[in-house]
Formats: structure tokens, C-alpha cells, sequence
């Protein structure tokens, strides 16, 4: 058995990859890591030049999923990413800007955002970890989502066996195009449910969900439990790695750069899954001089990443990449311990600091290690248009607004700096899912349009093809109706598994 995970705070106890992803969060309120990273030679990085999207995966996720059998990744791997689930044979295709620049495209799932390329491949991670660790109950995945999430997790989930799916969305937090996406969603598995109130209420519920203690025995004696799908579980940032060696691959085979040569990304930030990604790749062994770290007006990442200190304690403002709204980044907490060497009675203590009075600083010592791999700077929401239509006007490349905030930062990076470095610039959605900025860019009457006029008016500008899982939204058949309190959260569940 390879007991190779752990958590970043004070348990102890070690537990084999499959084992971490079924837990998803630790019992300390810790989050799952590997104990050791595994090392790539410039040789093997090089050798991916020759290799598939899904070769590459089974290489890299191989050397972490330690307890999985080939097969195993192989079925998790081929019914993630094929061509019935992406619309492009790269998986992650590059646009090239300039020779100093490109685009790594990561939306060109089923749900036109990045939150694809990790939630096609969850499901089959924890259905492989549950048969592996003999456990035959059925998972529910219980979702609050103000957006993307639930959208991706439901495409993900869609007709895997031994899994069903509720999602509850805020009836009035989500946009018309993120609403229609969710109740015509297919499959037998899945439902849909509004929730009367905003975002915090709606995650609230769900939460309370999770903690009701005899609800969860009354699972458990109906061969049910509750999982998650949200970003702090192990396997939904492990698959991520994988794209930072296929963009090298990429620029390799396309002569931008030359095998060993050091490049930068620049990655839209919100829960720092992402980019710690790019982290986990770099400590790997893949040559990145630089992490570059774009906020929007959320900018706590950036004052940490400049400061030393993490403050929540501020504004939440709603902005035009909402899905960079966050003032806690969970997934730091796994950068935190890694560049302290592991210390989890620090990372216990900042963390607990965090929980009680919003804020903790780190040490100069471990502030300079930070600073010596990421960088980080933000974008306003009239910078983020401006850059839309700029970017659309000069090289005739449309950019949504997540997209539109790292390119800013790239510059802003690249003027501060004048470093010359290669720099990938991560692209986490399509432009048609924030039609409405990305209207306001280039579109001149664009406020008298609805939001599903909008995308046939962004089209019919630009040539650009509209997604097909967004393509004639309005007509597809609503399956999912209901409109529910807060409080009926639970009778809806009980109806769902019929308990
Ligand atoms: C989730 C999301 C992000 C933020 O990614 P993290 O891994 O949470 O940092 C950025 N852009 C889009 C479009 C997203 O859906």
C-alpha cells in the first residue's frame, strides 16, 4: 500500500491517493497532499513532445495516483477527455499572440470553462477510488453554485453510475446564459433546484446539509454518502498539472522556444487551484521562472503575494470575472505548507488565525520563498473591457473578462519588469459564457439586446462560432422548475433519493 497523502495540518495519519480523494478534506479541516513530488528529467519533458493529451495525463497522474492501477487511470483518463467531451484534439490548444506570448485555451469543454478539464475527470477518479477501497455505497454530490461549478460538475456527473448530483443555485445569483445552462442539463442522474435568497444562503444550506449528523446515518443505512465536488479535493487539482506540460509541448513543437528553456504563465486567480497547478508542474521539474497572479478588485492575493499578509477583512466586491470573486483562496493553504517544508503546527496556526480574526502574516523567510516563484498584480473591471476591445481591435482575438484580467497583469508585469520570458496567458472560459462584458466591448448597442441576443450579436461581429452547449440555449427543453426556501433544502434532497 502506498500510505503516501497526508494533511496539511495536524493529522498524522497516512492514507493512500485514492483514499485522499474520497475523504476530500481532512478530519483537522486539513487539505490532502502528496508527501513527495515526483521528478520529471528534461529529457521526459521533452519526450511529450511525442505524446497525446491523454498519454501525457497518464504519465503525470500516474506518478501521483500511486495506488491506481493502469487500467484504472485509463478508464478515468479516456472517459474524461475524448472527442465527444472537447471540441478540440489537443485538449488544451495554444493560440500563439506573438513571440513573446500565447493563450493556453482551457475551455473547450462541454461547458465552455476550465472547470472542465478537472470535473470531466473527478467522477471517474472517486468512482475508481470507491471500487478500489471496496466501498459500494452510491455518492451524492451535493452543489451550491453561483455559476460555473455547477454547470461543469453536472456535465461531469451526467449518467456516471453509482453517483447522483443536486445542484441548488441562487434563484437571482446566477445570469440568464449559467441559469438556462443548468435546467435543460440532461441525464438520470442529475437535478436542479433554485433557491429563493443569494449565493451565502444557498451555500449555507448546503452546507447544513453536509453536517446534519442523522442525515448522514440515514444515508449510510441507505448505502448513500454525501461527497463534494468543489476545488479543495486532491482530485480536482492533480489533473490540472497536466496542462502546463502540454503548453510547453506545444510551444516546443511550434519553435517558440527550445527544449529546457524557462517560460512564465500568467493565471487568472480565484481559489489558487489553477495556479498552484502551475506550481506542482514547476516544482516537477517543468522550467517556469515565474508564476504571475492576476486579481480583479478582489485583489487579496495580491497583497499577500506583495505583502506578506492575507486580510480578508474587506470588501467583497462583484465584479465583471465573477469567478474570481473570492477572499479566501483555499488551496494556499497547500502552497503555505509546501514552502515551509511541511510545518503543520504553522500552517494549523494561520489557518486557525484566519478562521478567527480574518488575517495572518507570514515570516520575511517564507515571504521571500513566495516571492521567488510568483508575482502578482490586479485589473479593474474597466480595465478588463478595455482590454476586451483591445485585444479584439488589434489582433482580432476575443478574450472573456477572466481572460482579459491575466492579460492586463501580463502587461502590467512585463512594464514593471521588463522581463522578456515567454509567457503563456491562462484562459479559463469562453468568451460567449460572459456575453454581457464581453458585448459591452465590442458591441456598440449591446445594452438593448438580451443576454441570448447578445451571443448571436457577438457572433455575427466577430465569426467566432458559439459553443454548441450554448448555441440555441432558449429553446432547449427546462427540465428543472422548481423554485424552493432554504428551509426546504433537505425535503428536496429526501425526495431526490427517496429516503
Ligand atoms: C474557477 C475559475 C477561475 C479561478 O480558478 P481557481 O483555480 O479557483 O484559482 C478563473 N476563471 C474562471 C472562468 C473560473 O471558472
Amino acid at each position: 500500500m502506498n500510505l503516501n497523502y497526508t494533511t496539511t495540518r495536524t493529522d498524522n495519519e497516512q492514507m493512500t491517493s485514492s483514499q485522499a480523494i474520497l475523504k476530500g478534506l481532512g478530519n483537522d479541516g486539513g487539505l490532502y497532499l502528496p508527501l513527495t513530488i515526483p521528478k520529471l528529467s528534461l529529457d521526459e519533458i521533452g519526450s511529450f513532445i511525442k505524446l497525446s493529451y491523454n498519454e501525457k495525463a497518464m504519465s503525470i497522474l500516474g506518478k501521483f495516483l500511486t495506488d491506481f492501477t493502469e487500467s484504472e487511470l485509463k478508464h478515468c483518463i479516456d472517459n474524461a477527455y475524448n472527442e465527444r467531451t472537447f471540441t478540440s484534439p489537443l485538449i488544451t490548444p495554444l493560440h500563439l499572440i506573438d513571440d513573446k506570448s500565447a493563450v493556453l485555451e482551457l475551455y473547450h469543454g462541454p461547458t465552455s470553462a476550465f472547470k472542465d478539464v478537472a470535473l470531466q475527470i473527478l467522477p471517474f477518479l472517486l468512482t475508481t477510488s470507491a471500487r478500489k477501497n471496496g466501498d459500494n455505497r452510491t455518492y451524492v454530490i451535493l452543489v451550491a453554485t453561483s455559476g460555473d461549478t455547477g454547470k461543469a460538475a453536472l456535465e461531469g456527473f451526467r449518467d456516471v453510475p453509482n453517483t447522483k448530483i443536486l445542484v441548488f443555485y441562487p434563484n437571482d445569483g446566477v445570469s440568464q446564459v449559467q441559469k438556462l445552462q443548468m435546467v435543460t442539463q440532461l441525464g438520470d442522474n442529475v437535478k436542479v433546484v433554485a433557491v429563493e435568497g443569494n449565493f451565502d444562503d444557498t451555500q449555507n444550506g448546503v452546507k447544513e446539509l453536509f453536517n446534519n449528523i442523522s442525515l448522514n446515518n440515514e444515508l449510510n443505512e441507505n448505502n448513500f454518502t454525501f461527497s463534494s465536488a468543489n476545488s479543495i479535493n486532491w482530485g480536482r487539482l492533480v489533473p490540472q498539472i497536466v496542462y502546463y506540460f502540454e503548453s510547453y509541448a506545444q510551444l516546443i513543437k511550434r519553435n517558440k522556444i527550445k527544449l529546457g528553456d524557462e517560460i512564465n504563465f500568467t493565471v487568472p486567480t480565484g481559489n489558487f487551484g489553477n495556479i498552484l497547478a502551475g506550481y506542482y508542474a514547476r516544482e516537477m521539474g517543468l522550467p517556469i521562472k515565474k508564476l504571475i497572479c492576476a486579481a480583479n478588485a478582489n485583489d487579496v492575493l495580491k497583497d499577500f503575494i506583495n505583502t506578506g499578509t492575507y486580510n480578508r477583512n474587506r470588501n467583497f466586491m462583484k465584479t465583471l470575472s465573477p469567478s474570481m470573486d473570492i477572499l479566501i483562496s483555499s488551496n494556499l493553504e497547500r502552497l503555505l505548507y509546501l514552502l515551509s517544508d511541511g510545518d503543520k503546527s504553522l500552517i494549523t496556526k494561520l489557518m486557525s488565525d484566519l478562521n478567527n480574526i480574518g488575517s495572518y502574516k507570514v515570516a520575511p523567510e517564507l515571504l521571500s520563498k513566495i516571492q521567488a516563484v510568483f508575482y502578482s498584480d490586479s485589473a479593474d473591471d474597466l480595465e478588463t473591457v478595455n482590454t476586451i476591445k483591445e485585444l479584439y481591435e488589434n489582433i482580432d482575438y476575443l478574450v472573456d473578462t477572466h481572460t482579459a484580467v491575466a492579460y492586463k497583469v501580463y502587461k502590467k508585469y512585463v512594464s514593471k519588469t521588463n522581463d522578456s520570458t515567454f509567457n503563456v496567458i491562462v484562459s479559463t472560459a469562453s468568451p460567449y459564457k460572459f456575453n454581457g462584458a464581453v458585448a459591452e466591448a465590442i458591441i456598440p448597442d449591446y445594452s438593448n439586446l438580451d443576454d441570448m441576443e447578445q451571443l448571436q450579436a457577438i457572433h455575427k461581429t466577430t465569426g467566432v462560432p458559439i459553443p454548441e452547449g450554448l448555441n440555441g440555449l432558449e429553446k432547449k427543453n427546462i427540465r428543472f422548475n422548481d423554485v424552493i426556501s432554504k428551509e426546504d433544502m433537505e425535503i428536496v434532497l429526501r425526495d431526490y433519493l427517496k429516503l
